[in-house]
């Protein structure tokens, strides 16, 4: 680790220093050959570090890692931290599909994927919505046929994010419609660089387009490429929902002294005292409380978030950080009323933005009833 230290205070570009807004696994730079928020910073700080494979410090070298153990690459994001760096490459592929490619990947699609996510030089996105397939997500459509080694797709996915700044989809197919519906689905990766695809922006009421429709018209992707095997995705869809889950329960753990910072800075000025406690009681008891059950659920994604494996108890982490994150917005818009609401300010935006945690990754209704029958063994 002091080797780390060493080459990080050699390495990592001045310009980004004290500039990272600790947002976890989905706030930063997310790469790929279309990357639209490159700066000469962010790419110089994403090369030197994939060269030492520190984009997925715990992957293996062969596949773009570092092999770092989970304690080392805690570490090293602590060591991130403390200089207010932000992580070198975020995003779907390394917090998402990586870790399903390592546990149910072939040897092939190990070594053919993993260095690309891990070098931030291939994005994906995720294909799993379609218009009648959302919360019964085993409901999809989009068909997928088999000719001899190629995968033949048609069929329409909806709300996948930045689909058209991304290169490749992981996306959830039905291979077969015979018995239970979980039992015809695969799960395949999908280069999106083809004439049988066309990507279509969804356009929101704020002008900002994050979500595509994607349309397959005998798209094609190789039978080499199918992860877990034939009508077997529905188990791989779960793994990686739970890594999905995960992720977003857990970008509030490595923001609390940022926020700490904007919630009683944010209060100060509104109240316009500068020191000693808030003079406003039930101001300082909201936020008190909110910093507590943020830095309990810290705490505990410490203690249980770090599984190679997460399983159904994801499903809490993702209902517990979403709804602390809402309530966190909430405070804020309170703290600047009058000053923020209705302007195009980030104070605004993060709040409007928080509504849709409590619905992306399966809603909150849904998580319950997957703690309710998966984890607790409730009957229906
Ligand atoms: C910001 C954002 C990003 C997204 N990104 C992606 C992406 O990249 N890729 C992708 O594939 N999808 C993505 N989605 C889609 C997301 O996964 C779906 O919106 C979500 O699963 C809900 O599906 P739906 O919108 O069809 O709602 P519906 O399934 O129609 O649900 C409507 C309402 O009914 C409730 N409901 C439904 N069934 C039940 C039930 N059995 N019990 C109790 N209540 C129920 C729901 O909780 C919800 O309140 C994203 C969504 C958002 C908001």
């Amino acid at each position: 680790m002091d080797e780390i230290v060493k080459w990080l205070d050699e390495n990592a570009p001045t310009e980004l220093l004290g500039t990272s807004r600790g947002g976890g696994a989905f706030d930063g730079y997310w790469g790929g050959r279309r990357a639209v928020d490159s700066t000469p910073a962010r790419l110089r700080w994403l090369e030197v570090c994939a060269s030492r494979g520190l984009c997925a410090p715990t992957w293996l070298p062969a596949y773009g890692g570092a092999g770092l153990s989970r304690e080392e690459a805690a570490r090293f994001e602590a060591l991130l931290r403390e200089r207010g760096l932000p992580p070198p490459l975020v995003g779907f592929g390394l917090a998402m599909l990586g870790p399903v490619l390592l546990e149910f990947g072939t040897e092939d699609q190990k070594r053919r994927h993993l260095p690309g996510i891990a070098s931030g030089q291939i994005r994906w996105c995720q294909g799993y919505s379609e218009p009648e397939a959302g919360s019964d997500l085993a409901a999809l459509a989009c068909k997928a046929e088999i000719h001899d080694e190629e995968i033949v797709l048609t069929g329409q996915k909806v709300w996948t994010s930045h689909a058209d700044v991304c290169d490749c989809m992981f996306a959830l197919v039905r291979t077969s419609t015979k018995g239970r519906k979980q039992e015809g689905i695969s799960f395949v990766l999908v280069d999106l660089e083809q004439s049988g695809v066309e990507r279509r922006r969804i356009r929101l009421i704020s002008g900002a387009s994050p979500f595509c429709e994607v349309f397959f018209d005998e798209a094609r992707a190789k039978l080499s490429d199918l992860v877990g095997g034939r009508d077997q995705g529905w188990t791989v869809a779960k793994a990686l929902l739970g890594h999905e889950r995960t992720a977003i329960g857990s970008a509030i753990g490595s923001q609390l002294v940022s926020l700490e910072k904007a919630l009683v800075g944010a209060a100060r000025q509104h109240l316009g005292v500068d020191d000693g406690p808030l003079p406003d009681g039930l101001l300082r008891d909201a936020i008190a409380r909110c910093l507590i059950d943020e830095r309990c659920l810290a705490l505990t994604i410490s203690r249980v978030g770090q599984s190679d494996r997460p399983g159904p108890e994801s499903s809490v982490l993702k209902i517990a950080g979403s709804e602390i994150k809402q309530r966190r917005h909430a405070l804020m818009m309170r703290l600047t009323a009058g000053e923020g609401l209705g302007a195009d300010d980030d104070v605004t935006r993060d709040w409007l933005r928080s509504r849709a945690n409590t619905i992306e990754g399966g809603t909150t209704e849904i998580q319950l009833n997957i703690i309710a029958q998966r984890v607790l063994g409730l009957s229906t």
